[in-house]
C-alpha cells in the first residue's frame, strides 16, 4: 500500500514495487483524472481515501486487504504543504498538515500492524523530508511534521524489531514533482546551485531506495533514515 502513490514521488514507488514483483495499492485522495490515467498507464489498482481520517484509512486498508491479500509492505508517502511564515500562519494550516503527513503515518501503520506481528513479516517505509532534518523557514507545520516521522520511525521500529517488521524513513532533498515545479524558475535556479552533484532529483531516485528497503534482503536495515537529497544536507 502506497499513500500518495498515484502522483509524483508515489507514483514512481508504485511502479518500482510493481516492478519487483508486488501486488501494489495507490491510495489517492481527490485527483480523479490523475489516478485513473495512472492505473490505466500502469495496470496498478487505485484506492481513494483520506489518509488523515483515521476511521477512513481503517475501512480503506480493510478493502484493499479483501480485494488484494494482506499488506506486507506500507510506505507513508503521501504529503501536503501549506507554507507560510510561523506569524501568519493559521492553525488550520497548522493542523492540516500535521494530520496529513504525520497522524497518518499513525493511522496506516496501526491498519496494517496487526496483521504484519502475525505474520511476522512487514517493511515500513516512511518518506520524511531534508526540510525535516534541516528546518525550512516558512514550513514550521511541514518541518515539524516530517521531523516527527523520523521520530517516529525510530521508536516504531524498536518495536517492531523481534517480529520481522522493519521500519525506515527515506529523506528525499528537492525532487522534479508538482510539488516543486510551484517553485518559480530563479528561485530554483538558487537552489540547484547548492545541490553538489548539480541538479535536482527525480522520482525515481527516491522509488529506487523504498524498493530497496522493502526487499525481505533487507532485513537488517530498520531505525534507519536514508537522505536522498544529492549531498545537498549530510546529516
Ligand atoms: P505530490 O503533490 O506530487 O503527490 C501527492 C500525493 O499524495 C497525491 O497522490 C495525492 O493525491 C496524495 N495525497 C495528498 N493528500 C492526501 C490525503 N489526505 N489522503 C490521501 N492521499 C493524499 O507530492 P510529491 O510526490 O512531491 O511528494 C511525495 C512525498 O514526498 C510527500 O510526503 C512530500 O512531503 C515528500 N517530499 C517531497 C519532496 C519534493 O521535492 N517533491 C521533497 C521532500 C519530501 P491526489 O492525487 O488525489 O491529490
Amino acid at each position: 500500500m502506497v499513500t500518495g502513490g498515484t502522483r509524483g514521488i508515489g507514483e514512481a514507488i508504485s511502479i518500482a514495487l510493481k516492478e519487483q514483483g508486488c501486488t501494489v495499492a495507490a491510495v489517492y485522495a481527490s485527483n480523479d483524472a490523475a489516478a485513473k490515467e495512472f492505473t490505466e498507464r500502469t495496470g496498478i489498482a487505485h484506492y481513494k481515501f483520506d489518509i488523515s481520517d483515521y476511521d477512513a484509512v481503517q475501512a480503506g486498508a480493510a478493502q484493499i486487504e479483501k480485494d488484494l491479500g494482506p499488506i506486507d509492505i506500507l510506505v507513508n508517502n503521501a504529503g501536503i504543504t501549506r507554507d507560510g511564515v510561523m506569524h501568519k500562519m493559521s492553525y488550520q494550516e497548522w493542523h492540516e498538515v500535521i494530520e496529513t503527513n504525520l497522524s497518518s503515518c499513525f493511522s496506516c501503520a496501526h491498519a496494517v500492524l496487526q496483521g504484519m506481528r502475525e505474520r511476522e513479516f512487514g517493511r515500513i517505509i516512511n518518506i520524511g523530508s531534508m526540510n525535516g532534518q534541516a528546518g525550512q523557514y516558512g514550513q514550521v507545520n511541514y518541518a515539524a511534521a516530517k521531523s516527527g516521522i523520523h521520530g517516529f520511525t525510530k521508536a516504531l521500529a524498536q518495536e517492531c524489531a523481534p517480529k520481522g517488521i522493519t521500519v525506515n524513513a527515506v529523506a528525499p532533498g528537492y525532487v522534479d514533482t508538482e510539488m516543486v515545479r510551484a517553485v518559480p524558475p530563479q528561485v530554483l535556479e538558487k537552489i540547484i546551485k547548492r545541490i553538489p552533484v548539480g541538479r535536482i532529483g527525480h522520482a525515481e531516485d527516491i522509488a529506487r531506495v523504498c524498493a530497496f528497503l522493502a526487499m525481505d534482503e533487507s532485513g537488517f536495515i530498520t531505525g534507519s533514515t536514508i537522505s536522498v537529497n544529492g549531498g545537498q544536507h549530510m546529516y
